[in-house]
């Protein structure tokens, strides 16, 4: 956005006219945190959530009728009230989301209500013990994406990808702290 070198670790802004994550500096970003004016950037803040006394079960989950086992969900994206994606080594892939399904798990989840649009997801995956459901800021999903291309190999990814998803999901569960 600005002349400044981005460092290592930075944050994002969503450009909201391109649809895009956009690297700032922390000054460029810190001029667009805070309460949203309706403008064209929005910072994408850096909170994880997850409500362990309103969990998805398996059963829920069903409903949603995602054919994958890790999806994520954004608000007001891609033209849509929610749009919803499952990443993959070739990129974050929008799936069909049947909308009054999606209204009926967030009736019941105040998780999912609580996400901003645009700038945080919900972060879903099935695994064989449950499903983990998290509130993640939006640039955390692609770079779950980004990892998955960069060591991607074969029909289901190969070991050291796994093992990257293990780990990126490990992190996030550390990350996260109840929503009261
Ligand atoms: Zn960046
Ligand atoms: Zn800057």
């Amino acid at each position: 956005m600005c002349d400044e070198p981005v460092e290592a670790r930075h944050g994002h802004v969503v450009d909201r006219h391109n649809q895009q994550l956009v690297c700032t500096c922390r000054g460029c970003y810190l001029l667009f945190t805070g309460e949203w004016n309706g403008g064209r950037f929005r910072a994408v803040p850096d909170r994880y959530l997850t409500d362990s006394r309103h969990p998805i079960t398996a059963a829920l989950w069903e409903q949603l009728q995602v054919p994958v086992g890790m999806a994520f969900f954004v608000k007001g994206m891609a033209g849509r009230e929610v749009a919803a994606f499952y990443p993959s080594p070739a990129g974050a892939t929008e799936c069909l989301l049947d909308l009054a399904a999606w209204n009926r798990l967030a009736a019941g989840l105040p998780l999912l209500a609580a996400a901003e649009p645009e700038i945080e997801a919900i972060l879903v995956r099935r695994t064989e013990d449950g499903v983990q459901c998290c509130l993640v800021p939006v640039d955390a999903c692609y770079e779950l994406v980004g990892a998955m291309r960069l060591d991607w190999h074969g029909f289901d990814g190969g070991a050291e990808a796994k093992a990257h998803i293990e780990e990126f999901f490990t992190r996030v569960a550390e990350r996260s702290r109840e929503l009261v």
